[in-house]
């Protein structure tokens, strides 16, 4: 993870998942949309693999990228 505040966004989140905050489906929600607008992170190769890697951290359900708004 290349991309110093995602890093501390990803933190903050998972602190929130611990404390029942923050549901883990939706943080790995707010990564994305971090990455969406982020150009450091969308050009981080290591990124996807990092991101799979929380994923089973918090335990969310896979998400496939889909636009409900
Ligand atoms: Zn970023």
């Amino acid at each position: 993870m290349q991309c110093k505040r995602l890093r501390s966004l990803a933190r903050d989140w998972y602190q929130k998942v611990k404390e029942d905050a923050l549901a883990p489906a939706r943080m790995m929600e707010l990564i994305y949309r971090h990455i969406e607008h982020c150009p450091v992170c969308k050009v981080d190769p290591d990124l996807p693999e990092e991101l799979e890697k929380i994923r089973e951290f918090i335990r969310a359900p896979e998400i496939s990228p889909s636009k409900e708004e």
